[in-house]
């Protein structure tokens, strides 16, 4: 039941010695999601020891350079591995011109389907799911249409207890309505009640990813108490009129999202080249949301399980 997060990439649009343009790699109970590919992401997939063949989706935020440069390679790079399985990507519906320049040019005989789901709808909507896990994308408020992700467990059902299980030799509808959580009569009338009968499931574990995008209230009740929630804060809050001239958010913006919408844990990155000690940005953060870190590369943050 993993739920980690890596970070491959946390510079804004200029790559610097020791930041990569954005990635990330969100390990969902094996499954492996890569979020944005910017230039570099294939050399962070190694490092972070991820396998190649484990990626069957990823996800691109919009169409800057910095988020999609590094599609080509990655791309490539599978097919020159002998992919075969289909490979879903999901974005805007530019993501198609990239796709047929790079199959035309570079990879005529791609071995592998490319399969492209165009992100149209400007509202919050389901894009994918699987028996235990649901992605969402939601639009951020960018230069150019960007798209922010929600991924999230499913609801898990109640535990029945053993011992319960044992005493009452209960038939399959009534397992099935405990497991969701309802109460049942037994044949003779007995009510068994879901509390002393199930344990209670773990809660489900959410991450949101939000690069870029200037201060949007909109995304409050979207990301109402995910667990871990990664946020741009390219700016400080002295060049807030250039934050907003450029479609992007301070670090106090970033921290203010978090804090209305009741999140777990903040991690800023796409942090300007321009700040030499970006701890600034770090404690106008966390002035307004404490728990706020700024994105190390290549560091698991894993989200624990809890009742
Ligand atoms: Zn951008």
């Amino acid at each position: 039941m993993t739920f980690e997060l890596t970070v491959l990439g946390s510079s804004s649009a200029l790559p610097t010695s020791t930041k990569f343009p954005s990635a990330h790699v969100l390990n969902l109970h094996e499954r492996f999601f890569l979020i944005d590919c910017g230039e570099g992401t294939q050399i962070q997939l190694r490092r972070s020891k991820t396998r190649f063949g484990k990626i069957n989706h990823i996800f691109l935020s919009h169409m800057h350079g910095d988020h999609v440069f590094g599609l080509f390679g990655v791309l490539s790079t599978f097919n020159l591995l002998g992919r075969k399985t289909p490979l879903h990507l999901y974005g805007h519906s530019d993501l198609s011109h990239l796709i047929d320049f790079y199959t035309n040019h570079f990879s005529p005989e791609n071995a592998f389907p490319i399969i492209l789901h165009k992100i149209v709808k400007r509202d919050f909507q389901l894009i994918h799911e699987d028996k235990l896990i649901e992605v969402y994308a939601f639009p951020l408020k960018h230069r150019v249409p960007t798209f922010g992700y929600l991924f999230r467990e499913k609801e898990r059902p109640y535990n029945i207890r053993k011992n319960m299980l044992v005493k009452y030799k209960l038939p399959i509808s009534m397992i099935k309505l405990l497991k969701e959580g309802k109460d049942v009569y037994t044949d003779e009338g007995e009510l068994l009640r879901n509390a002393e009968m199930t344990e209670p499931p773990y809660k489900r574990r959410s991450y949101a990813f939000c690069s870029d995008t200037m201060f949007y209230k909109k995304l409050v009740p979207l990301l109402n108490e995910v667990d871990l929630l990664y946020h741009e804060a390219t700016f400080a809050e002295e060049d807030k009129k250039l934050a907003k001239l450029t479609g992007h958010s301070t670090a106090s913006q970033a921290a203010t999202i978090a804090k209305m919408a009741g999140v777990k844990e903040l991690i800023i990155g796409h942090l300007s080249n321009r700040y030499a000690f970006p701890d600034i940005l770090l404690a106008e953060a966390r002035e307004i949301f404490p728990n706020t870190n700024i994105a190390e590369e290549l560091k698991k943050y894993t989200v624990a399980l809890s009742k």
